[in-house]
């Protein structure tokens, strides 16, 4: 019988090491990056949009900001982290009556 055994990582291909390049650049704006592959295209997919008066109706959305190029090679992968951060404490509030003159 033979025993499972944990084997040393694979070093990267150029195409492995290209994308983890890509991923490790300066985001200074903070763009929806792909944390698979990098890339920082989305796509928004909806069924069912109709024409109501000459204009579109979007239907049911299925999937948001999921990655363009991970989506055309079958995996549905989100651009959007896994937790939103927060990005400002919320106010305390106010507990103290405001005095009226
Ligand atoms: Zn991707």
């Amino acid at each position: 019988m033979s025993r499972l055994r944990l084997i040393d990582k694979a070093t990267p291909t150029a195409k492995q090491a290209v994308i983890e390049r890509i991923k490790q650049m300066a985001n200074p704006r903070e763009e929806l990056q792909c944390p698979r592959c990098g890339c920082r295209t989305y796509l928004m997919i909806y069924n069912g949009a109709t024409l109501q008066g000459g204009k579109m109706r979007h239907g049911t959305e299925l999937h948001r900001c999921v990655c363009e190029n991970c989506y055309k090679r079958g995996t549905v992968q989100s651009l959007l982290p896994e937790k939103l951060r927060v990005v400002k404490e919320p106010k305390p509030r106010r507990t103290k009556p405001k005095l009226i003159k």
